[in-house]
């Protein structure tokens, strides 16, 4: 088994009660949020909980992605978790979804064979040149990282601009925005960006399909409470008890439609555990600078409603 084959192991996916932003981004429920100070002390009491499940459970090959409401890595306990849990030899990576407005010197501290970033470039809450320079500091240190971009009208010539200053190796996606439908002019605009922009322009039925979520990939709250994803609400079991150990089982889905990446990359028949292989948590394809895109690899996912 290489690194983060999570297929074979269990990816576990944390998210602790921090939901504060410093960024302000139209399109976002957690803009500028304030959390109260004991709600930082309870978030801080709980990642440090998970740092030290992740670190006793030894049993099996773990792969950890933090995807906070907020941002974390402004918050020097996700940064050490980070670092803490790079270093675990059973521990093949973890991973954060950050907007990249903290310094990231810190990751020096880390073991880069095993911590990757999920960025996001936010336009109108940071400058290009700020967030390329992030970037470059992201490159000279070795760190593994995708960026991202929200797929919304007002955000392509800025995409553009940041995948023509990118450097080739870095792969740049593109999450298709909620609630926004695509022409096909557009959906080719944004697909000329992210080859991959067919898998998220819309929703993939999921309903009776197998899915990985709740066999080799689980989702955590902070109080250890485990779901099969973050989108499927009904309990399985929980870290602290043991009881997540009898609930990992084969499972079909039982939503009607799985639209997120964090998601859908686990729903089985799409094979995206194959695209992203060896990059599935930090969403950096196997194949990347030359990937596949989705219409020639299987028939494309049916159009919905309300996308
Ligand atoms: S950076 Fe992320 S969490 Fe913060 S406001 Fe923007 S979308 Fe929301
Ligand atoms: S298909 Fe999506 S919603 Fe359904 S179980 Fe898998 S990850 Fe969850």
């Amino acid at each position: 088994m290489g690194p983060a084959d999570v297929g074979a192991e269990l990816a576990v996916l944390y998210r602790g009660p921090l939901a504060s932003c410093n960024y302000d981004c139209p399109y976002c429920p957690f803009a500028k949020r304030v959390d109260p100070p004991e709600l930082l002390r309870a978030d801080r009491a709980a990642l440090e909980r998970f740092t030290g499940w992740v670190t006793a459970t030894t049993d099996r090959r773990l792969s950890v992605l933090f995807t906070p409401w907020g941002e974390g890595l402004t918050r020097s306990w996700y940064r050490d978790a980070m670092v803490t849990l790079s270093h675990l030899p059973h521990v093949d990576r973890v991973v954060i979804q950050t907007n990249l407005a903290a310094r990231v010197d810190w990751l020096a501290d880390a073991d880069l064979a095993t911590a990757a970033l999920w960025t996001t470039y936010h336009p109108g809450q940071v400058t290009r040149d700020r967030f390329l320079a992030r970037c470059a500091r992201l490159s000279e240190l070795g760190v593994r990282y995708s960026v991202g971009v929200v797929g919304l009208p007002e955000h392509l010539a800025e995409a553009r601009a940041l995948r023509a200053a990118l450097p080739g190796e870095v792969y740049l996606w593109v999450n298709a925005a909620d609630g926004h439908r695509y022409t096909a002019d557009q959906e080719a605009a944004w697909t000329a960006l992210d080859p991959l922009f067919g898998w998220s322009v819309r929703p993939h039925p999921s309903l009776d399909r197998p899915c990985h979520a709740g066999e080799t990939a689980i989702s955590v709250a902070g109080d250890g409470t485990v779901r099969r994803c973050h989108f499927r609400p009904t309990p399985i079991g929980n870290l602290y008890d043991g009881s997540w150990r009898a609930a990992l089982k084969p499972r079909a889905c039982d939503a009607a439609l799985c639209d997120c990446h964090i998601g859908y990359v686990h729903l089985k028949p799409l094979g995206l555990r194959d695209v992203f292989a060896g990059g599935v948590l930090e969403r950096v394809p196997a194949a990347w600078p030359a990937v596949t895109p989705p219409s020639v690899r299987t028939a494309p996912p049916v159009p919905s409603p309300g996308r």
